[in-house]
């Protein structure tokens, strides 16, 4: 169970892959390994579980998280994570009009390893005939260490998860859901809640509620025909970037 937790699932144990920061740290050094970048709160979906559903629309300047990644390298910053609150695939600079691919070269650009989680866009095909989500370029694209898509387009309208073709030479795929249930009208239907125990023994008076391990079925079958696995018995993976890896001089 423990070996489980530590491939997909993000926890402390990955800092001891970092000796040289560790030592660091003894010697009263801090280091930066790895930051998060949220270039912006928009998102074309509404979860309820959203960390940021009182979103207000921000979005970053390229020149401030460019400053803000400039003072992290002379720390030793090693690699990126680029998420929200908000769908990153919809940035676009306010300033310069610049959008996602743009800063995706920036930071590749200065040596970091970036990873990305998204929710996706609707796909197009490339000249070359390649599978892309629209806003994002194949060259970004490749970029990326790895990509992890969150499966919330399930729950939503469009009921699929748009994947575009990876090159599994270069970029790692996973994929998250979070495992909720669905509140039928009066309540909006595309959201929806982590169960308690006491939305299971006593369920709001006059809403349809699809708990979440009734959905199971409707649920994996769509995924496994997405992604092309045999079966599809895992929910939610966490892919670590590579720069977490051991440390050669450890
Ligand atoms: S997809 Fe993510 S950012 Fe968008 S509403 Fe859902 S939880 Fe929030």
């Amino acid at each position: 169970m423990s070996d489980l937790i530590n491939d997909f699932t993000s926890t402390g144990s990955k800092f001891f892959y970092h000796q040289e920061a560790m030592s660091k740290l003894r010697e009263g050094k801090g280091q930066v390994v790895t930051t998060h970048l949220m270039p912006t709160d928009i998102c074309q979906d509404s979860c309820s579980f959203c960390s940021v559903a009182t979103r207000e629309g921000n979005v970053l300047k390229m020149s401030e998280m460019e400053s803000y990644i400039n003072q992290l390298l002379r720390f030793g910053l090693k690699s990126v994570i680029i998420s929200g609150g908000g769908n990153p695939l919809l940035y676009k600079c306010p300033e310069t009009k610049v959008g996602i691919s743009e800063l995706i070269t920036m930071l590749n650009g200065k040596g970091l390893e970036v990873g990305m989680i998204t929710n996706g866009m609707p796909l197009i095909k490339d000249d070359n005939g390649r599978t892309l989500w629209k806003n994002l370029s194949a060259s970004a694209m490749d970029m990326l260490t790895w990509v992890r898509v969150s499966m919330s387009g399930l729950d939503h309208k469009r009921k699929i998860v748009e994947v575009p073709d990876i090159d599994k030479s270069k970029t790692t795929l996973g994929f998250s859901y979070v495992y909720h249930d669905i509140y039928h009208e009066p309540l909006d239907p595309n959201h929806g809640k982590v169960s308690s125990v006491e939305d299971l023994i006593s369920p709001i008076e006059d809403v349809k509620i699809e708990y979440g391990k009734d959905r199971l079925g409707w649920l994996t079958a769509p995924v496994a025909k997405a992604m092309d696995f045999p079966s599809c018995r895992m929910l939610s993976r966490t892919v670590a970037p590579s720069s977490l890896s051991p440390d050669e001089a450890g």
